[in-house]
Protein backbone atom coordinates (compact mmCIF):
# COMPACT_ATOMS: atom_id res chain seq x y z
CA UNK A 1 0.00 0.00 0.00
CA UNK A 2 2.84 2.34 0.47
CA UNK A 3 3.89 2.73 -3.10
CA UNK A 4 0.53 4.14 -3.56
CA UNK A 5 2.47 7.22 -1.20
CA UNK A 6 -1.53 7.14 1.11
CA UNK A 7 -1.45 9.40 3.98
CA UNK A 8 -3.87 10.40 6.21
CA UNK A 9 -5.63 12.92 8.01
CA UNK A 10 -3.80 15.02 6.10
CA UNK A 11 -5.77 18.85 6.38
CA UNK A 12 -6.76 20.06 2.98
CA UNK A 13 -6.44 23.71 3.85
CA UNK A 14 -2.43 23.04 2.63
CA UNK A 15 -4.30 21.58 -0.76
CA UNK A 16 -6.63 25.40 -1.42
CA UNK A 17 -6.33 28.69 -2.74
CA UNK A 18 -8.47 29.95 0.52
CA UNK A 19 -6.84 27.87 2.92
CA UNK A 20 -9.21 26.26 4.11
CA UNK A 21 -10.09 22.83 4.66
CA UNK A 22 -10.23 19.79 7.37
CA UNK A 23 -8.53 16.59 7.22
CA UNK A 24 -9.00 13.98 4.24
CA UNK A 25 -9.45 10.45 5.59
CA UNK A 26 -7.24 9.36 3.07
CA UNK A 27 -4.83 11.56 0.77
CA UNK A 28 -3.03 10.52 -2.48
CA UNK A 29 -0.73 12.72 -5.29
CA UNK A 30 -0.15 10.68 -7.50
CA UNK A 31 2.36 11.71 -10.57
CA UNK A 32 1.07 9.24 -13.35
CA UNK A 33 -1.65 7.52 -14.59
CA UNK A 34 -0.65 4.10 -13.36
CA UNK A 35 -0.53 5.08 -9.75
CA UNK A 36 -4.12 6.76 -10.61
CA UNK A 37 -5.27 4.09 -11.64
CA UNK A 38 -4.02 1.66 -8.74
CA UNK A 39 -5.60 4.25 -6.30
CA UNK A 40 -8.72 4.17 -7.74
CA UNK A 41 -8.66 0.22 -7.68
CA UNK A 42 -7.75 0.57 -3.45
CA UNK A 43 -10.71 2.78 -2.79
CA UNK A 44 -12.78 0.92 -4.70
CA UNK A 45 -11.65 -3.00 -2.71
CA UNK A 46 -12.22 -0.18 0.45
CA UNK A 47 -15.67 0.64 -0.66
CA UNK A 48 -14.53 4.39 0.03
CA UNK A 49 -15.51 7.67 -2.24
CA UNK A 50 -13.13 9.65 -4.53
CA UNK A 51 -12.70 13.54 -4.25
CA UNK A 52 -10.68 15.21 -7.16
CA UNK A 53 -8.74 18.30 -6.28
CA UNK A 54 -7.23 19.99 -8.31
CA UNK A 55 -4.81 23.45 -7.41
CA UNK A 56 -7.73 23.78 -5.02
CA UNK A 57 -8.61 27.32 -6.34
CA UNK A 58 -12.33 27.21 -6.65
CA UNK A 59 -12.69 24.62 -3.86
CA UNK A 60 -14.46 25.63 -0.38
CA UNK A 61 -13.30 22.58 1.79
CA UNK A 62 -15.69 22.11 4.86
CA UNK A 63 -13.34 22.54 8.72
CA UNK A 64 -14.42 18.56 9.02
CA UNK A 65 -12.79 17.38 6.22
CA UNK A 66 -13.58 15.04 3.61
CA UNK A 67 -14.28 11.04 4.16
CA UNK A 68 -12.89 8.51 1.45
CA UNK A 69 -10.09 9.54 -0.84
CA UNK A 70 -8.83 12.73 -1.88
CA UNK A 71 -6.90 12.50 -4.90
CA UNK A 72 -4.68 15.71 -5.57
CA UNK A 73 -3.68 16.06 -9.14
CA UNK A 74 -1.73 18.62 -8.87
CA UNK A 75 2.15 16.17 -9.20
CA UNK A 76 0.83 15.31 -11.99
CA UNK A 77 2.44 17.47 -14.24
CA UNK A 78 3.78 18.24 -17.76
CA UNK A 79 3.08 19.06 -21.72
CA UNK A 80 4.34 18.64 -24.91
CA UNK A 81 3.77 21.22 -27.77
CA UNK A 82 3.69 21.22 -31.07
CA UNK A 83 4.23 24.36 -32.68
CA UNK A 84 3.41 24.02 -36.39
CA UNK A 85 0.22 22.12 -35.42
CA UNK A 86 -0.55 24.56 -32.29
CA UNK A 87 -1.53 20.91 -30.63
CA UNK A 88 -0.64 20.99 -27.23
CA UNK A 89 -1.15 17.88 -24.67
CA UNK A 90 -1.31 18.20 -20.97
CA UNK A 91 -1.59 15.99 -17.54
CA UNK A 92 -3.92 16.73 -15.78
CA UNK A 93 -1.89 18.68 -13.08
CA UNK A 94 -0.55 21.01 -15.19
CA UNK A 95 -1.34 24.82 -14.82
CA UNK A 96 -2.84 27.52 -16.54
CA UNK A 97 0.00 29.84 -15.70
CA UNK A 98 2.88 27.34 -16.53
CA UNK A 99 0.63 26.28 -20.29
CA UNK A 100 0.38 30.41 -20.95
CA UNK A 101 4.04 30.65 -20.72
CA UNK A 102 4.71 27.57 -22.76
CA UNK A 103 2.15 28.05 -25.70
CA UNK A 104 3.97 32.11 -25.99
CA UNK A 105 7.35 30.97 -25.87
CA UNK A 106 6.19 28.40 -28.23
CA UNK A 107 4.60 31.24 -30.39
CA UNK A 108 0.78 29.97 -30.32
CA UNK A 109 -1.90 32.23 -29.66
CA UNK A 110 -5.09 31.73 -27.96
CA UNK A 111 -4.00 30.76 -24.10
CA UNK A 112 -2.91 34.85 -23.24
CA UNK A 113 -6.06 34.89 -20.92
CA UNK A 114 -5.02 31.96 -18.59
CA UNK A 115 -1.98 33.07 -17.02
CA UNK A 116 -3.63 34.60 -14.09
CA UNK A 117 -5.94 31.81 -13.14
CA UNK A 118 -4.11 29.55 -10.56
CA UNK A 119 -5.34 26.30 -11.38
CA UNK A 120 -4.57 22.97 -13.28
CA UNK A 121 -5.95 22.23 -16.80
CA UNK A 122 -8.06 19.34 -15.44
CA UNK A 123 -9.54 21.50 -13.35
CA UNK A 124 -10.43 24.05 -15.60
CA UNK A 125 -11.66 21.83 -17.91
CA UNK A 126 -14.62 20.86 -15.18
CA UNK A 127 -14.71 24.17 -14.50
CA UNK A 128 -14.90 25.75 -18.05
CA UNK A 129 -12.72 28.26 -16.38
CA UNK A 130 -12.33 31.10 -18.79
CA UNK A 131 -11.50 35.33 -18.96
CA UNK A 132 -12.20 38.28 -21.01
CA UNK A 133 -14.26 36.62 -23.34
CA UNK A 134 -12.52 33.56 -23.56
CA UNK A 135 -12.96 30.02 -21.98
CA UNK A 136 -10.69 27.03 -22.46
CA UNK A 137 -13.38 24.97 -24.54
CA UNK A 138 -12.91 27.37 -27.65
CA UNK A 139 -9.63 25.63 -27.25
CA UNK A 140 -10.22 21.83 -26.32
CA UNK A 141 -10.54 19.60 -28.69
CA UNK A 142 -10.81 16.42 -26.62
CA UNK A 143 -9.62 15.01 -23.01
CA UNK A 144 -8.43 11.70 -21.39
CA UNK A 145 -10.54 10.45 -18.57
CA UNK A 146 -10.14 7.94 -16.28
CA UNK A 147 -13.96 6.57 -14.63
CA UNK A 148 -14.04 5.82 -11.35
CA UNK A 149 -14.32 2.37 -11.89
CA UNK A 150 -11.30 2.02 -13.65
CA UNK A 151 -11.96 2.71 -17.04
CA UNK A 152 -10.01 4.57 -19.73
CA UNK A 153 -12.12 6.73 -21.88
CA UNK A 154 -11.37 9.77 -24.59
CA UNK A 155 -14.35 12.39 -24.81
CA UNK A 156 -14.18 14.97 -27.47
CA UNK A 157 -15.18 18.66 -26.35
CA UNK A 158 -18.16 18.79 -28.39
CA UNK A 159 -19.74 16.54 -26.69
CA UNK A 160 -18.61 17.93 -23.39
CA UNK A 161 -21.93 19.95 -23.21
CA UNK A 162 -19.84 23.35 -22.44
CA UNK A 163 -21.31 26.94 -21.68
CA UNK A 164 -20.59 29.73 -19.45
CA UNK A 165 -18.63 28.03 -16.01
CA UNK A 166 -20.54 24.76 -17.06
CA UNK A 167 -19.84 21.37 -18.18
CA UNK A 168 -20.74 17.96 -18.46
CA UNK A 169 -18.07 16.87 -16.40
CA UNK A 170 -19.62 18.90 -13.22
CA UNK A 171 -22.61 15.92 -13.46
CA UNK A 172 -20.84 12.95 -14.26
CA UNK A 173 -17.62 12.43 -11.90
CA UNK A 174 -14.22 11.58 -14.19
CA UNK A 175 -10.61 12.10 -13.61
CA UNK A 176 -9.28 13.85 -16.33
CA UNK A 177 -5.78 12.74 -16.89
CA UNK A 178 -4.97 14.95 -19.84
CA UNK A 179 -6.43 17.36 -22.08
CA UNK A 180 -5.59 17.96 -25.92
CA UNK A 181 -5.36 21.66 -26.66
CA UNK A 182 -5.49 23.42 -30.44
CA UNK A 183 -4.05 26.74 -30.24
CA UNK A 184 -3.33 29.14 -32.96
CA UNK A 185 0.10 28.79 -35.05
CA UNK A 186 2.35 31.48 -36.66
CA UNK A 187 2.16 34.06 -33.51
CA UNK A 188 5.08 36.64 -32.94
CA UNK A 189 6.43 35.56 -29.81
CA UNK A 190 7.67 38.68 -27.73
CA UNK A 191 3.62 40.15 -29.07
CA UNK A 192 2.42 36.86 -27.14
CA UNK A 193 4.20 37.20 -24.64
CA UNK A 194 3.29 41.23 -24.39
CA UNK A 195 -0.50 40.54 -24.36
CA UNK A 196 -0.42 37.93 -21.62
CA UNK A 197 2.10 39.87 -19.31
CA UNK A 198 -0.99 42.73 -20.20
CA UNK A 199 -3.36 40.19 -18.49
CA UNK A 200 -1.63 39.25 -15.60
CA UNK A 201 -1.00 43.00 -14.80
CA UNK A 202 -4.27 43.78 -15.68
CA UNK A 203 -5.03 41.32 -12.81
CA UNK A 204 -2.29 42.24 -9.89
CA UNK A 205 -4.37 45.91 -10.36
CA UNK A 206 -8.15 44.88 -10.34
CA UNK A 207 -7.98 41.56 -7.96
CA UNK A 208 -6.93 41.04 -4.53
CA UNK A 209 -4.29 38.24 -6.38
CA UNK A 210 -2.11 38.29 -3.25
CA UNK A 211 -4.69 37.12 -0.52
CA UNK A 212 -6.07 33.62 -0.11
CA UNK A 213 -8.93 33.72 -2.28
CA UNK A 214 -11.15 30.87 -4.71
CA UNK A 215 -11.85 34.01 -7.62
CA UNK A 216 -14.94 34.59 -8.17
CA UNK A 217 -17.29 33.25 -5.93
CA UNK A 218 -20.55 33.47 -7.57
CA UNK A 219 -21.31 33.41 -11.76
CA UNK A 220 -22.29 36.25 -12.93
CA UNK A 221 -25.95 36.39 -13.51
CA UNK A 222 -26.27 37.32 -17.24
CA UNK A 223 -26.35 40.24 -18.05
CA UNK A 224 -25.15 41.83 -14.40
CA UNK A 225 -22.17 41.39 -12.76
CA UNK A 226 -22.06 39.71 -9.51
CA UNK A 227 -19.29 42.42 -8.41
CA UNK A 228 -21.55 45.32 -9.18
CA UNK A 229 -24.59 43.80 -7.55
CA UNK A 230 -22.91 43.01 -4.28
CA UNK A 231 -21.12 46.57 -4.49
CA UNK A 232 -23.86 48.52 -5.16
CA UNK A 233 -25.48 47.01 -1.69
CA UNK A 234 -22.62 48.64 0.14
CA UNK A 235 -20.82 45.08 1.00
CA UNK A 236 -17.37 45.91 0.54
CA UNK A 237 -14.75 44.79 3.24
CA UNK A 238 -18.01 43.39 5.55
CA UNK A 239 -16.82 40.30 7.56
CA UNK A 240 -18.18 37.40 9.01
CA UNK A 241 -15.53 36.38 11.47
CA UNK A 242 -11.72 35.54 9.69
CA UNK A 243 -13.72 35.81 5.99
CA UNK A 244 -13.94 39.52 4.34
CA UNK A 245 -15.63 40.31 1.17
CA UNK A 246 -12.74 41.96 -0.58
CA UNK A 247 -12.45 45.95 -0.93
CA UNK A 248 -10.65 45.88 -4.24
CA UNK A 249 -13.03 43.44 -5.64
CA UNK A 250 -16.78 42.73 -4.56
CA UNK A 251 -17.08 38.98 -6.20
CA UNK A 252 -13.84 37.75 -4.00
CA UNK A 253 -14.15 36.62 -0.67
CA UNK A 254 -10.85 36.54 1.43
CA UNK A 255 -9.24 34.44 4.00
CA UNK A 256 -8.24 37.57 5.99
CA UNK A 257 -7.38 35.87 9.03
CA UNK A 258 -8.18 32.41 9.95
CA UNK A 259 -11.13 32.00 8.51
CA UNK A 260 -13.55 29.36 9.05
CA UNK A 261 -15.59 27.21 6.29
CA UNK A 262 -18.36 28.63 8.03
CA UNK A 263 -17.21 31.90 8.09
CA UNK A 264 -17.31 31.40 4.25
CA UNK A 265 -20.34 29.82 4.14
CA UNK A 266 -22.06 32.41 6.60
CA UNK A 267 -21.05 35.01 4.22
CA UNK A 268 -22.04 33.09 1.35
CA UNK A 269 -25.32 33.09 2.74
CA UNK A 270 -25.75 36.82 3.52
CA UNK A 271 -24.80 37.92 -0.07
CA UNK A 272 -27.23 35.66 -1.52
CA UNK A 273 -30.00 36.72 0.93
CA UNK A 274 -29.38 40.70 0.41
CA UNK A 275 -28.72 40.23 -3.41
CA UNK A 276 -32.44 38.12 -3.45
CA UNK A 277 -34.08 40.44 -1.28
CA UNK A 278 -32.89 43.65 -3.07
CA UNK A 279 -32.53 42.84 -6.70
CA UNK A 280 -34.77 39.16 -6.88
CA UNK A 281 -31.69 37.48 -8.43
CA UNK A 282 -30.23 34.44 -6.95
CA UNK A 283 -26.63 34.25 -7.38
CA UNK A 284 -25.29 30.83 -7.84
CA UNK A 285 -21.65 30.09 -6.64
CA UNK A 286 -18.70 29.53 -9.13
CA UNK A 287 -16.72 27.62 -6.36
CA UNK A 288 -17.54 24.18 -5.39
CA UNK A 289 -18.44 23.26 -1.48
CA UNK A 290 -17.50 20.40 -0.24
CA UNK A 291 -17.76 18.30 2.55
CA UNK A 292 -21.36 20.47 4.33
C1 LIG B 1 -6.86 34.46 -7.75
C2 LIG B 1 -7.81 33.59 -8.54
C3 LIG B 1 -8.28 34.03 -9.78
C4 LIG B 1 -9.18 33.24 -10.51
N1 LIG B 1 -9.60 33.69 -11.73
C5 LIG B 1 -10.42 32.93 -12.47
C6 LIG B 1 -10.85 33.38 -13.77
O1 LIG B 1 -10.51 34.45 -14.25
N2 LIG B 1 -11.67 32.56 -14.47
C7 LIG B 1 -12.09 31.35 -14.00
O2 LIG B 1 -12.80 30.65 -14.71
N3 LIG B 1 -11.70 30.91 -12.78
C8 LIG B 1 -10.88 31.66 -12.02
N4 LIG B 1 -10.48 31.22 -10.78
C9 LIG B 1 -11.03 29.96 -10.25
C10 LIG B 1 -10.19 28.68 -10.54
O3 LIG B 1 -8.82 29.01 -10.66
C11 LIG B 1 -10.69 27.96 -11.79
O4 LIG B 1 -12.02 27.53 -11.64
C12 LIG B 1 -9.80 26.72 -12.09
O5 LIG B 1 -10.15 26.21 -13.34
C13 LIG B 1 -9.96 25.61 -11.05
O6 LIG B 1 -8.92 24.67 -11.26
P1 LIG B 1 -8.31 23.80 -10.06
O7 LIG B 1 -7.30 22.92 -10.62
O8 LIG B 1 -7.90 24.68 -8.95
O9 LIG B 1 -9.60 22.97 -9.65
P2 LIG B 1 -10.18 22.67 -8.15
O10 LIG B 1 -10.54 23.97 -7.56
O11 LIG B 1 -9.15 21.86 -7.46
O12 LIG B 1 -11.42 21.84 -8.52
C14 LIG B 1 -12.53 22.40 -9.21
C15 LIG B 1 -13.42 21.27 -9.70
O13 LIG B 1 -12.74 20.54 -10.70
C16 LIG B 1 -12.59 19.16 -10.31
N5 LIG B 1 -11.26 18.72 -10.79
C17 LIG B 1 -10.06 19.34 -10.62
N6 LIG B 1 -9.10 18.65 -11.26
C18 LIG B 1 -9.70 17.59 -11.84
C19 LIG B 1 -9.25 16.50 -12.64
N7 LIG B 1 -7.97 16.35 -13.02
N8 LIG B 1 -10.17 15.57 -13.06
C20 LIG B 1 -11.47 15.69 -12.72
N9 LIG B 1 -11.96 16.68 -11.96
C21 LIG B 1 -11.08 17.63 -11.53
C22 LIG B 1 -12.74 19.15 -8.80
O14 LIG B 1 -13.21 17.89 -8.34
C23 LIG B 1 -13.78 20.26 -8.61
O15 LIG B 1 -15.08 19.78 -8.87
C24 LIG B 1 -9.60 32.00 -10.01
C25 LIG B 1 -9.12 31.56 -8.75
C26 LIG B 1 -8.25 32.34 -8.03
C27 LIG B 1 -7.74 31.84 -6.70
Amino acid sequence: MNYLNLKKNIYLSNFTTWKIGGPAEWISEPTNTDEIKSLINWANNKEICCNIIGAGSNLLINDKGLKGLSLCMRKFKGATINKSSGIIEAYGGETLPNLARKAASAGLHGLEWAIGIPGTIGGAVVMNAGAQGNAISDYLESIQTLTLKGELRTLKAIDLDYSYRSSLLQEEKLIVLSARLKLKTGGEKAEIHRITNEHLNHRLTTQPYKAHTCGSVFRNPEPFKAAQLIEDLGLKGFRCGGAEISKIHSNFIINANKASSSDVQELINLIQKKVIDSYGILLKTEVKICGF
